[in-house]
C-alpha cells in the first residue's frame, strides 16, 4: 500500500517535470523565432540567430538532465551506503547473539554439573501450595529414595531431631514474617544406622509484585564431617589433654555463663582453687611420667567425690580449679573443700608405687569476692596462697584485706626500686643505755622510708618485700655506710665509746660479698672497729649453723661485736647459742612486755641473764617501756636496755641533743 502511494508520487512528479519541460520547449519554439524576425531584418542573420538559440536550448537543457542524474546518483549512492552500513551492524549484533547463545549454554551445563557435583542439594519451596521441589542431592542425603520425594515442608520436619525442628520452625516463621529475607539454620536428622547426621540449610525469599512472598529457595548441605573437625577443634582449644578435663579458658567461659544467670545471686556459685602441696618433689623423686600419672588420677578423684553439676578443671601443672554451682554460704563452700582435702590424703595407687599427697584450696564465692570471674579468680587465687602460706594442707577462703596486702605490696616494690637513687632512706636512733650507769653507750640505727606521698614509713612496711627482691642488699650496705659515719663521728666528738649497732637481713647475712662489704666499710669511713656492733636474728644464724659460726669469727677478728637479736621468738635454744661467737643477747621485746606481769616468764628471763653471764655474753632488753620493767631488769642483772622508756629512735639532730643533755661532755 506504502510502497503503491509512493510510486504514483514518483510517477507523477516525473510527469509534471515532462510536461513543464514540454511547455516550456514550445513557448521557446513559438516566441524565439517571432522575437528574432522583430529584432533582426536580415533572414541570413535569423538564420544564424537560429541556429546559435539551437545550440543554446540543446545546452541548457543537457545542463538540467546533468543537474537532475547528478542529484539522482548521488541519493542512490548515500541510500546504498547507509544499507551496507546497516547491513553490517546487522551482521555483528548476530555475531554477538550467537556468542551469548553459546555461553549461556556453557554456563547452563556448567551450572548443571556444580548442582551435580558440589555437596549441596537444592530445594524449591511453593508457599502456597506447600509443595517442596528436592533435588537428586537433597534426596540422597536426607536418604528419601527418588521416586518417593517428599511433597510437603512437614516430611522433612520428620525426619528432623524433633529439639532443632523447634527452632528451624521458629527461624522461618520469622523470616515470613518479615524480619529478614534470608533464613540459615543447622539441625541434626537421624540415619537409617541410628546416627546423626548434620545439616545445614540456607533459603532465600521470592517475592510476588505485590510483595508477597511466594516462595522460598535454597541450599542444603551435609556438614557432619565439619562439624566432627570443629569439635576436634573445640576439644584441643577447650579441654586439657592429660586429664581430658575442660582447660582454664573454658573454665572462664563457663564462670561467665554461671555469673550471668539471673538466679546468680541466690545461687552464690563459689570457685574452689586447688594446688597440690610439693608436687615437685614427687616429680622431682618418682619422675614426670608417674607425676602425670598421678595428676589423671587426682582429676579422676576429684569427679567421684564433687557433686555432678560441679565443673572441674585442670590449668596445667597440679593446679585444678572448680565451680560449685550452689552454695548456701561460705561455710558449704568451705566444708566441700574440706571434704576434697580429706579424701585427697587417702592412699594413691599409680603403677605398683602407693603415694600419699595433700593439697592447699582457696575459695572465692560470688558476689562477696567478686562479681565477675575476671575478680574471682583473682582472689581465689590470693586466697589459695595465703592457704599455702598458712602452712598447707588446709583451705583458706578469701579475705578482702588479703587484695589490699597484694596491692600495697605491689606499689612498694615498684617505688622501692628507685628509692635508694633518689636518696629516700634515713636513719634513726635508738639509745642503748648501760642499766647500772644509766649512760649510753650504744645507737642501734633503724632504717626508715622518707616516702613523697606517704610520708616516713616504718622498715617493716617495706623490708620484706626488699628482702624477697632482693634490694635488701644495696638497702642493707647504704645502712652500713651511712650508719658506720655517723657512728665514727660521735665517737670522734665523746668522751666514751658509742657503739653503733646494724641489724644485718637474712638475705645480706648469706650473701659471700658481705665479708668484703664490711672490711669495705671500715676502711671507707675510718670507724674504729670497737665501734660497730652487727645484730643478726636468731633465725638467721640458725639456718646453717656452720656458715654462721665460721662468718661470724671473721667479723670479730675484725674487731667488731655481735648481737643475738629478737631473742626470745624463735628457737631460743641455749644450748645452740653456746656454739656461736656471739657478745649480746637481746632479749625481745615480747620477753619485757610481761616480764613484770607473768611469773613464769620473770623465771625464763631470770635464767636467760644467767646463763648467758656465764658463757660471757651481755644481755640487752628491748622494748622497755616503764620504770617497773626497768626495775626487774636491773634486780636482776641485766646489763643494758633501749626502749621509749628511755627514748624512741630519733634522726641525727635530735640524738646529738639528747647526747649533749645528758652527758653534757661528749660534743667538743
Ligand atoms: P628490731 O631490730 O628488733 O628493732 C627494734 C624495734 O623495736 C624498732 O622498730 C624500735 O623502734 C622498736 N622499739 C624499740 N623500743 C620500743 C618500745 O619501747 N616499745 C615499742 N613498742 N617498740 C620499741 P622499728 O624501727 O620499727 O624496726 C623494726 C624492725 O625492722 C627492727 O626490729 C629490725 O628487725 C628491722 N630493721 C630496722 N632497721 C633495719 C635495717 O637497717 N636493716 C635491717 N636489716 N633491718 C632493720
Ligand atoms: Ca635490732
Ligand atoms: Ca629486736
Amino acid at each position: 500500500m506504502m510502497r503503491n502511494r509512493r510510486t504514483y508520487r514518483i510517477r507523477s512528479i516525473a510527469a509534471k517535470t515532462a510536461i513543464v519541460y514540454a511547455i516550456v520547449g514550445c513557448l521557446w519554439i513559438l516566441f524565439s523565432d517571432r522575437l528574432l524576425e522583430k529584432v533582426v531584418s536580415s533572414m541570413d542573420q535569423v538564420m544564424l540567430l537560429q541556429t546559435y538559440k539551437g545550440w543554446f536550448y540543446v545546452a541548457i537543457t543537457a545542463f538540467l538532465i546533468y543537474m537532475l542524474v547528478l542529484k539522482d546518483l548521488r541519493k542512490l549512492d548515500s541510500t546504498n551506503t547507509a544499507l551496507k552500513e546497516s547491513y553490517f551492524k546487522l551482521e555483528e549484533t548476530n555475531e554477538k547473539l550467537v556468542q551469548v547463545e553459546n555461553s549461556l549454554i556453557l554456563s547452563e551445563e556448567r551450572y548443571r554439573i556444580a548442582i551435580e557435583g558440589s555437596s549441596d542439594g537444592i530445594w524449591d519451596w511453593d508457599i502456597k501450595s506447600n509443595r517442596l521441589y528436592l533435588s537428586l542431592r537433597v534426596n540422597r542425603i536426607l536418604e528419601i529414595s527418588a521416586d518417593v520425594p517428599p511433597e510437603s515442608m512437614e516430611t522433612v520436619n520428620e525426619l528432623s531431631d524433633p529439639n532443632d525442628i523447634r527452632t528451624i520452625l521458629w527461624r522461618y516463621k520469622k523470616c515470613l514474617e518479615g524480619s529478614s529475607n534470608h533464613c540459615t539454620s543447622r539441625f541434626r536428622i537421624r540415619t537409617s544406622d541410628n546416627t546423626f547426621k548434620w545439616l545445614s540449610v540456607r533459603g532465600k525469599l521470592i517475592y510476588d509484585a505485590d510483595g508477597i512472598p511466594v516462595r522460598m529457595t535454597g541450599a542444603l548441605t551435609d556438614i557432619t564431617e565439619s562439624i566432627a573437625a570443629e569439635e576436634r577443634i573445640r576439644q584441643l582449644a577447650y579441654y586439657d589433654v592429660l586429664t581430658g578435663l575442660p582447660n582454664r579458658q573454658f573454665f572462664i567461659e563457663q564462670l561467665n555463663t554461671a555469673l550471668l544467670q539471673p538466679d546468680a545471686a541466690s545461687r552464690k556459685p563459689a570457685v574452689l582453687y586447688l594446688d597440690l602441696d610439693d608436687f615437685k618433689s614427687i616429680n622431682d623423686t618418682l619422675g614426670h611420667d608417674l607425676g602425670d600419672k598421678l595428676i589423671q588420677a587426682v582429676g579422676s578423684r576429684l569427679i567421684s567425690i564433687l557433686p555432678p553439676d560441679c565443673l572441674i578443671s585442670r590449668l596445667g601443672g597440679d593446679d585444678f580449679l572448680m565451680l560449685l554451682q550452689q552454695t548456701d554460704s561460705k561455710e558449704h563452700a568451705w566444708s566441700v573443700a574440706d571434704n576434697l582435702l580429706s579424701e585427697l590424703k587417702k592412699a594413691f595407687y599409680v603403677e605398683y608405687h602407693e603415694l600419699y599427697i595433700t593439697a592447699s584450696i582457696g575459695i572465692a564465692a560470688f558476689p562477696d569476692d567478686g562479681k565477675d570471674s575476671k575478680t574471682l579468680i583473682r582472689n581465689v587465687d590470693t586466697a589459695l596462697n595465703a592457704a599455702k602460706e598458712k602452712g598447707r594442707n588446709g583451705c583458706q577462703t578469701y579475705i578482702d584485706e588479703m587484695n589490699q596486702r597484694v596491692q600495697e605490696r605491689m606499689e612498694v616494690e615498684n617505688s622501692l626500686r628507685n628509692a635508694l637513687l633518689n636518696n629516700e632512706f634515713r636513719l634513726h636512733y635508738q639509745p642503748q643505755v648501760d642499766i647500772h650507769t644509766g649512760n649510753i653507750i650504744g645507737m642501734e640505727a633503724l632504717i626508715r622510708w622518707q616516702h613523697s606521698k606517704k610520708g616516713l614509713v616504718p622498715p617493716l612496711k617495706f623490708l620484706p618485700v626488699a628482702e624477697d627482691t632482693g634490694l635488701i642488699v644495696p638497702i642493707g650496705e647504704w645502712v652500713l655506710h651511712t650508719a658506720c659515719i655517723q657512728g665514727k663521728k660521735w665517737s670522734d666528738r665523746s668522751d666514751t665509746r658509742i657503739k653503733m649497732s646494724v641489724n644485718l637481713s637474712a638475705n645480706q647475712f648469706r650473701t659471700k660479698e658481705l665479708l668484703d662489704t664490711v672490711i669495705h666499710v671500715l676502711d671507707s669511713t675510718g670507724i674504729d672497729p670497737l665501734c660497730l656492733n652487727v645484730e643478726i636474728t636468731e633465725s638467721i644464724a640458725m639456718e646453717d649453723l656452720e656458715y654462721t659460726t665460721e662468718l661470724l669469727r671473721k667479723l670479730k677478728q675484725l674487731g667488731i661485736t655481735i648481737s643475738l637479736d629478737d631473742f626470745g621468738t624463735g628457737y631460743s635454744s641455749l644450748s645452740y647459742l653456746m656454739q656461736l661467737p656471739i657478745d649480746v643477747l637481746k632479749m625481745d621485746k615480747a620477753f619485757i612486755d610481761n616480764i613484770t606481769k607473768d611469773k613464769r616468764v620473770q623465771a625464763i628471763a631470770k635464767s636467760i641473764i644467767k646463763m648467758a653471764h656465764s658463757l660471757d655474753i651481755l644481755v640487752t632488753a628491748e622494748g622497755v617501756e616503764t620504770q617497773e620493767q626497768l626495775e626487774f631488769l636491773r634486780q636482776h642483772d641485766c646489763d643494758a636496755y633501749q626502749g621509749y622508756y628511755y627514748s624512741r629512735p630519733l634522726p641525727e639532730h635530735e640524738i646529738e641533743r639528747l647526747l649533749q643533755s645528758e652527758t653534757g661532755t661528749w660534743y667538743r
